[in-house]
């Protein structure tokens, strides 16, 4: 049986198992998914141990994304974002891969949203931010950062060709000439609070949130509310999932499957 797993900290509420479990079920592959709840400090044990011991692929999650850029020969997704989502343990040793930005664009592209030549804005600086701003520019989209610490946003677009750094009091002017608006910040997770003024959407627009819970955020309802196409954060868990499967099966993932997996545990 192949064993694949997602190391984190903490885990056990982690949507990654029913989600891979559901596509080896569904493709009759011998295969299970597991959590690993490794210590901070014997993360790079874990890593080690996981190779020796034969594990297939790992998810990667919170805090570890950037102690696996130091264990995995880096793809080019990884050496753009700085970060590690997926690690493949091939004959030749682990590969990492970024899964949340090549999976962004995926679900872009499900819902049959171009990116190339668009104005795209992304509010937030973190870990989500830095998947969503490569992966924007990479498709082709002039990327504004928005973040309430302004210095970071400047930051980041500085390591972004074609992208501009701003402060959250530019958020509305913005907006205006923006044709995709993406919340990647932790503002709206198990709240009813949106980090986008609700009188700045327009229906010329597509919304994105990376955040998951609850999957209708406020940013969402007004941006719904105004007329915009929207996208929620669990596009973004499925379709990183989705490449996830692919790169260590070598088969198309069932996406519907784990689409379903993944929904009727949220
Ligand atoms: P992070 O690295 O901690 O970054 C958090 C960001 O949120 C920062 O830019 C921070 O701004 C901003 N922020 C926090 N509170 C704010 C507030 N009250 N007003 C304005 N901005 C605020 O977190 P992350 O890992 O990027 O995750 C961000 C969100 O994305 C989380 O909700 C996470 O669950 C979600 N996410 C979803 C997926 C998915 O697959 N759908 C994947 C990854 C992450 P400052 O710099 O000013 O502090």
């Amino acid at each position: 049986m192949d064993v694949y797993g997602i190391i984190g900290n903490p885990v056990e509420h982690s949507l990654s198992p029913p989600m891979h479990q559901a596509a080896f079920d569904e493709l009759g592959i011998d295969a299970t998914f597991v959590t690993f709840e490794a210590e901070e400090d014997r993360i790079e044990d874990a890593f080690r141990g996981a190779e020796a011991l034969g594990i297939d692929g790992l998810t990667v999650t919170l805090p570890f994304k950037h102690d696996a850029f130091e264990f995995v020969e880096p793809t080019k997704s990884v050496r753009r974002v700085g970060a590690v989502n997926t690690i493949d343990f091939t004959d030749d040793g682990p590969v990492g891969y970024n899964t949340d930005m090549t999976g962004t664009l995926s679900a872009f592209e499900h819902h049959d949203v171009a990116l190339d030549g668009t104005s795209a804005v992304v509010v937030g600086a973190g870990g989500a931010a830095r998947a969503l701003a490569f992966g924007f520019e990479e498709a082709g989209a002039d990327v504004a950062v928005v973040n309430r610490t302004e210095s970071k946003a400047h930051d980041l677009a500085d390591e972004v060709p074609r992208a501009s750094g701003h402060g959250l009091d530019e958020l509305p002017d913005l907006m205006a000439d923006a044709d995709v608006v993406a919340n990647a910040t932790s503002v709206g997770l198990e709240s009813d609070e949106s980090v986008a003024p609700a009188d700045a959407w327009h229906g010329d627009c597509v919304a994105f949130d990376a955040v998951y819970k609850p999957l209708e955020t406020r940013f969402l309802a007004d941006a719904a509310a105004a007329g915009a196409q929207t996208i929620d954060g669990a596009w973004m868990l499925l379709f990183q999932g989705v490449d996830a499967f692919e790169m260590w099966t070598g088969e198309d993932a069932p996406v519907d499957v784990m689409n379903e997996a993944l929904r009727s545990h949220l």
